[in-house]
């Protein structure tokens, strides 16, 4: 039989690179840089409900960190520490090698430490928390948003949600395709360098989980606004476009692109640190003061759309 202890040794316990006390003791130690504040955030991801039973578990292992460090790039901070919460139905040794590989493969990456973390035997649920700094007060909130802000988005969207329609059965992609939405779906890249630029150029920010109208939802909502989106803007792959299934970059869900909004006067600005950090970015309307999101095609015209993301509870 393997012991938690052996399982922890085996595939967790890595060296660390800047942290005073890791794995081993009953807590870890991390030093903050003077000046600087604490930006944590926790993602949960569970079989069946936020992957597929037969996931790559190295995927699965990059995944559920990645989720997480998209989280801290939105607040505009820098990543450093994370701990890793498990729960396993047996301690499966060839899963285990698979997913602590993917998990450090992301972890090396983007300098993250593992410090710690608790391991139990359960239905198959990953829980990290992830720790960051950034020099205090500049964090990007969702509540930031001013009229007349530019917004813009990083990447495509609604891949990821065309890659898990596709597993499901549900629609038909070419090979091609399919190969970039389920790498979308799997594999997702935090856009952590951007959004470590960000911070000093936009005004409110927030990651792309649940689709765009539900996150834009959030930065309207916490900022008081409101926001025009135009339809051919939106950054998209152009079967979304030719098909017309815009649903799918509307309210497709695991995106982990960034949303965020800044002055016009920041334009060069933004375009300059998307050049430098290969990200691409794409404007895609702007904030007003009606409270609501209105979409709009070509001609300027109306368009009427369902405002549903992912709500676990809807
Ligand atoms: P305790 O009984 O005090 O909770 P544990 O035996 O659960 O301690 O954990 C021992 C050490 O291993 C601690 O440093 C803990 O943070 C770490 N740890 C446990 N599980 C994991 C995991 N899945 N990933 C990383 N570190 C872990
Ligand atoms: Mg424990």
């Amino acid at each position: 039989m393997t012991s938690e202890f052996e399982i922890i040794q085996r595939h967790f316990n890595k060296k660390t690179k800047h942290t005073i006390l890791g794995i081993g003791d009953d807590a870890a130690i991390i030093k903050v840089q003077k000046n600087y504040e604490m930006v944590i955030s926790s993602d949960m991801l569970v079989e069946n409900i936020h992957f597929l039973k037969k996931t790559d578990p190295s995927h699965l292992g990059w995944k559920s960190l990645a989720v997480n460090l998209s989280d801290i790039a939105s607040m505009g901070a820098k990543a450093k520490w994370a701990t890793l919460s498990i729960s396993l139905p047996k301690p499966d040794q060839i899963w285990l090698k698979k997913f602590s590989q993917g998990f450090f493969k992301c972890a090396e990456k983007f300098g993250i430490d593992l410090i710690g973390g608790d391991t139990t035997k359960g239905p198959l649920t990953i829980s990290i928390t992830i720790m960051g700094e950034i020099a205090k007060g500049q964090s990007l909130l969702r509540s930031g948003a001013k009229i007349n802000d530019d917004i813009w988005v990083t990447g495509q969207l609604g891949n990821a949600s065309m890659g898990l329609t596709n597993l499901q059965g549900k629609i038909k992609l070419t090979p091609q395709l399919k190969t970039k939405c389920i790498k979308a779906l799997e594999i997702p890249m935090p856009k952590v360098l951007f959004g470590l630029h960000l911070s000093k150029f936009a005004h409110s920010c927030i990651d792309i989980s649940d689709g765009l109208i539900q996150d834009l939802g959030h930065i309207i909502k916490n900022s008081k606004k409101g926001a025009t989106i135009f339809l051919n803007q939106i950054p998209c792959d152009d079967f979304i476009k030719t098909s017309k299934k815009y649903h799918f970059a509307l309210n497709g869900g695991d995106d982990y692109e960034l949303l965020f909004t800044a002055p016009l006067k920041n334009r060069a600005h933004i375009e300059k640190i998307a050049k430098e950090t290969n990200t691409k970015i794409s404007m895609i309307g702007s904030i007003s003061n009606q409270r609501s999101i209105k979409i709009v095609n070509e001609n300027g015209k109306l368009l009427s759309f369902s405002s549903k993301g992912f709500d676990h509870f809807a």
